[in-house]
């Protein structure tokens, strides 16, 4: 299991490999992470202990744009030089693929409360889409304890 993360302190990404419980300081600030029990089936956040986490398509964003605009640019050429069949041939097809990629990707589980991703393992059935009431509590909740500070 792997975990993306940012450092609730500040702010600064870190990786996590969660093999069994680890601790994890951060190289930019004094502050030390420490993911005591790891449950297998992420019931619970480990970093964090937030029990409200929200899966997600690990489908790195980028690739899906990049094969769009390619298609895009290909078929405005193809269009003008009159070939209508191979403008819907790019056109199709680089959606096809877009598709069978994001079916391909697995899931990913994210904490709602801080952020960190989870891969490398199954997704459960108490482990929903995101929802934007949720997600809008916990910024709130996040922008909140920023003032205080
Ligand atoms: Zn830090
Ligand atoms: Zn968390």
């Amino acid at each position: 299991m792997h975990v993306r993360f940012e450092c609730p302190a500040c702010g600064r990404p870190g990786q996590l490999s969660l093999a069994s419980s680890g601790d994890w300081q951060c190289p930019a600030c004094d502050h030390r992470h420490s993911a005591t029990t790891v449950d297998p089936g992420l019931a619970t956040c480990p970093l964090c202990d937030n029990a409200q986490l929200y899966k997600k398509k690990d489908f790195p964003h980028g690739v899906g744009l990049a094969i769009l605009t390619i298609a895009c640019v290909a078929s405005v050429f193809t269009y003008a030089w009159y070939e209508k069949w191979l403008t819907w041939l790019i056109l199709i097809g680089s959606a096809a693929v877009d598709g069978l990629l994001y079916l391909w990707v697995g899931d990913a589980i994210v904490c709602y409360r801080c952020g960190a991703h989870y891969r490398g393992f199954e997704a459960r059935d108490e482990h929903k889409p995101f929802e934007l009431v949720v997600g809008e509590r916990y910024r709130q909740e996040r922008l909140r304890r920023e003032q205080l500070k």
